[in-house]
């Protein structure tokens, strides 16, 4: 009795094995399973999002409040699905209508193109979308390949891979690294220096650059690493960068909002390009976040020992609204510089003033000539989608036109 207890026992854990078994096997073929939602992952993000019918997703990205106005944020999703091998699937989202600076922000247009991703380096753009104006929704579909994709509203730039460039650089000769403060979620704020220490720093120009103040216009993040890829490489033009001009470059002053996917914000849900106008308040009177507060006492600092900045320069986006690379600078500030940009990558002037921006406090406060730049993160002028090369290139572009820029000025 005992041993056909023990015997039945075998036969059921067996069969139970051999249910297990299958099952798992009817997992890996995803038209039986329904299709996951995730989005807990760095630069992660979507409110809600759910399989409403089968291979059909309906939702809605999240909008994120400004502490200090009515603004409201919502354009950047990132989500990944579980179980979509072999699925066309159609995504509808809701809700694509916000608030900037009190008034109405429409962000998405016809034009735009999401990307995936199989494994969130290499991004593919979807081509079959369809914008809704009247009623702010996106619908959009594509057959998947494989078991995990990960959907975004453009490529990211997450705060990990910003270290991980960060590390990569580590040690070369030609650049410093320092932490200048921390975000209000303890996060470091990286200052890089990339300079050719042979030539005495007295001699030469200095550029300050800076990216990702908002997040979700992650494309900032690839320019500034095509940048500062450029600037390390063995390229002769980059030595004459190098030997011509001290760079100082802070790649992610937004750490916060980049990890949490927050369109714009920072952690504190306030928007930092609104904070520069005062040392200790922002436009609203509000204390000025920490991420700003480290960057302005840095800017201090070094004016204070009597050393100068030649040139600022801030990377935003327009997202997928925008149709042109834009230098934007409060009026007849930088009015020649964009030619000697031009013959590398295509950027037009268009002198705007935004009150409480780095640009304006860079300007009037520090008197440095400075210009904002707004990168679309769909297409320029109908062309084919911008990729990732494209704005690696866009960074080289950016360090040749400087260096072209000071010598044509030097030779004047
Ligand atoms: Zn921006």
């Amino acid at each position: 009795m005992y041993n056909t207890r023990i015997f039945l026992l075998t036969i059921i854990i067996i069969t139970f094995a051999g249910i297990h078994c299958t099952s798992s096997k009817s997992h890996s073929n995803a038209a039986l399973a329904s299709i996951t939602v995730s989005s807990d992952f760095d630069s992660g993000s979507i409110d809600t999002l759910w399989e409403s019918k089968p291979n059909f997703l309906t939702g809605y990205p999240k909008h994120w409040k400004q502490k200090s106005s009515s603004d409201d944020q919502y354009y950047w999703f990132y989500f990944k699905l579980g179980y979509t091998a072999g699925k066309s699937i159609t995504i509808k989202l809701d809700r694509l209508a916000g608030t900037y600076r009190g008034g109405p922000h429409l962000i998405y247009t016809k034009g735009t193109q999401p990307v995936y991703s199989y494994d969130q380096k290499n991004w593919q753009r979807i081509s079959d979308v369809q914008y809704n104006a009247r009623h702010h929704s996106l619908t959009f579909r594509n057959a998947f390949t494989k078991d995990s994709v990960w959907i975004a509203y453009a490529h990211p730039f997450s705060y990990e891979q910003g270290l991980d460039m960060i590390h990569a650089i580590a040690g070369n000769p030609f650049l410093n690294i320092e932490v200048i403060g921390k975000s209000s979620q303890e996060r470091d704020i990286h200052l890089l220096t990339i300079t050719d220490p042979a030539i005495p720093d007295t001699e030469k120009k200095v550029v300050f650059i800076i990216t990702l103040q908002h997040a979700g216009e992650y494309c900032g993040g690839y320019v500034v690493s095509g940048l500062i890829r450029f600037l390390l490489s063995d390229d002769e033009k980059a030595a004459l960068a190098r030997k011509t001009t001290l760079y100082k470059i802070i790649p992610m002053m937004n750490p916060d909002g980049i990890f949490h996917g927050i369109t714009r914000f920072n952690g504190n849900f306030e928007d930092l390009n609104q904070e520069w106008d005062d040392d200790f308040t922002d436009t609203l009177h509000l204390p000025v976040e920490p991420e700003v507060a480290c960057v302005k006492k840095w800017i201090r600092d070094w004016k204070n020992e009597g050393k100068t900045i030649d040139l600022g320069l801030d990377i935003h986006s327009q997202g997928q609204q925008g149709a042109m690379n834009l230098l934007h600078t409060p009026k007849n500030i930088l009015a020649d510089f964009t030619p000697f940009l031009n013959k590398y990558w295509p950027v037009e002037y268009v002198p705007v003033e935004f009150s409480g921006s780095l640009n304006d406090c860079l300007v009037k406060e520090f008197g440095i000539p400075s210009g904002t730049f707004e990168i679309p993160q769909s297409r320029i002028k109908g062309k084919a989608y911008l990729t990732i090369n494209d704005y690696y290139q866009y960074g080289k572009g950016i360090a040749l036109g400087i260096t072209d820029y000071f010598r044509r000025r030097g030779v004047e």
